[in-house]
C-alpha cells in the first residue's frame, strides 16, 4: 500500500512538474512515462482483487488459442458494465465489419485511425499476447474476466507486454499499419474462448460505448463470417433469455415461391416441414388454395 501511495505521489508530481515545462521538453518520451507510471498504478491496483483467468489456456506464444472444447450455443456471454472503453479517443468510423469480404472470412471490424493513435483496452484483463503476427502485425490480445478476449492489430508501436494486468482504459500502444493493413486502422476481434463473435452483437459502436446488453445469449449466426457482409451492417437481434435465443436458432425461416403443380402435401415434403407447420407459419387451411408466384414461409 506504501508502494502505491509514494507512486500516487510521484506520479502526480511529475505530471505538474512536466506540465509547466517548455513544450519541447514535454516529449511522446515524458507523456510516455507518465503512461506507464499511472498504467503500473492500475495494475497494482486491479490486481489486489483479480480472478485468475491465466489459470487455464494461457499461452502468451500463440495469437489464437486451441481450447479444443465444443462450445455449446447460444454462448452465454456477460458484462459487469452497461459500457465499455472506447480503443480510441477519436469518435469511431467503421470502415470495414465483421463478414464476408473479398472471398474471404473477416473476423473483426475496422475502425479508422492515424498512426500515432493511442489504444485503450476496453474492460479490466490481463494481455495474453503482445507480438508480432502476419497479417494481423504487431498485435495485442487481452482476456477479460467473461471468457472474452480482444484483439487489437496493426499497431506501430507496444505499450504493454505478455501477462501485464490492465483495467478497462489502460493503454495499450499505439495504432499503425504494421502487417497486411493497406492503411492505418485498428483491426478489433472479440473472440470467446476462441470463436470469432460479430463485435457488433455485443457492443454498439457509437459515441455511447454502450454493451447491447449486459446478459447476452449469442446464437451460432453470430459466430459465422459467411452469413454476414463486411460492407454491411447486419440485421441485430438481441437475446436476453436462453430460452428467445434458442427459440430462434430453432426457427431458420425461408421462403418457397409455389411453382406449378404445387401443392401443401408436395411442398411439405420437398422442405422437410409438415402441413400443419405450412399452414400455421402461413396463416392458412388445408384447402386453402395455391397460386403460382405466391410465397410461403417455411420454418
Ligand atoms: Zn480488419
Amino acid at each position: 500500500m506504501k508502494t502505491i501511495i509514494a507512486l500516487i505521489i510521484l506520479c502526480l508530481s511529475f505530471n505538474s512538474f512536466s506540465q509547466n515545462l517548455s513544450p519541447e521538453f514535454n516529449t511522446p518520451e515524458s507523456s510516455a512515462l507518465i503512461d506507464s507510471l499511472s498504467h503500473y498504478l492500475t495494475t497494482l491496483n486491479s490486481k489486489e482483487n483479480a480472478v485468475d483467468i491465466t489459470a487455464e489456456y494461457w499461452d502468451t506464444s500463440k495469437i489464437k488459442i486451441d481450447y479444443n472444447t465444443e462450445e455449446k450455443f447460444p454462448l452465454h456471454i456477460q458484462f459487469k458494465d452497461s459500457n465499455y472503453i472506447s480503443p480510441i479517443s477519436r469518435s469511431k468510423v467503421i470502415t470495414s465489419r465483421y463478414g464476408w469480404r473479398k472471398g474471404r472470412a473477416h473476423k473483426g471490424i475496422d475502425i479508422d485511425l492515424i498512426t500515432g493513435d493511442s489504444l485503450f483496452a476496453m474492460f479490466d484483463g490481463v494481455v495474453r499476447f503482445a507480438n508480432y503476427s502476419s497479417g494481423h502485425g504487431r498485435t495485442v490480445v487481452v482476456r477479460h474476466h467473461n471468457g472474452l478476449e480482444t484483439l487489437y492489430a496493426h499497431l506501430s508501436r507496444y505499450g504493454v507486454k505478455e501477462n501485464d494486468t490492465v483495467v478497462a482504459g489502460s493503454y495499450l500502444g499505439k495504432g499503425g499499419t504494421s502487417g497486411n493493413a493497406r492503411g492505418s486502422h485498428l483491426h478489433l476481434e472479440m473472440t470467446y474462448k476462441g470463436i470469432p463473435v460479430h463485435p457488433e452483437s455485443l457492443l454498439d459502436f457509437d459515441e455511447n460505448n454502450n454493451v447491447r446488453a449486459k446478459d447476452l445469449w449469442i446464437t451460432k449466426t453470430w459466430t459465422r463470417p459467411e452469413l454476414h457482409n463486411s460492407k454491411r451492417q447486419s440485421h441485430l437481434e438481441i437475446f436476453s433469455t436462453e430460452e428467445a435465443a434458442i427459440a430462434s436458432m430453432n426457427k431458420p425461416a425461408r421462403v418457397y415461391i409455389v411453382k406449378k403443380g404445387d401443392t401443401l402435401s408436395r411442398i411439405s415434403s420437398r422442405n422437410s416441414t409438415s402441413i400443419a407447420a405450412l399452414c400455421k407459419s402461413n396463416h392458412m387451411s388445408r384447402n386453402s388454395t395455391l397460386r403460382i408466384g405466391q410465397k410461403l414461409i417455411i420454418e
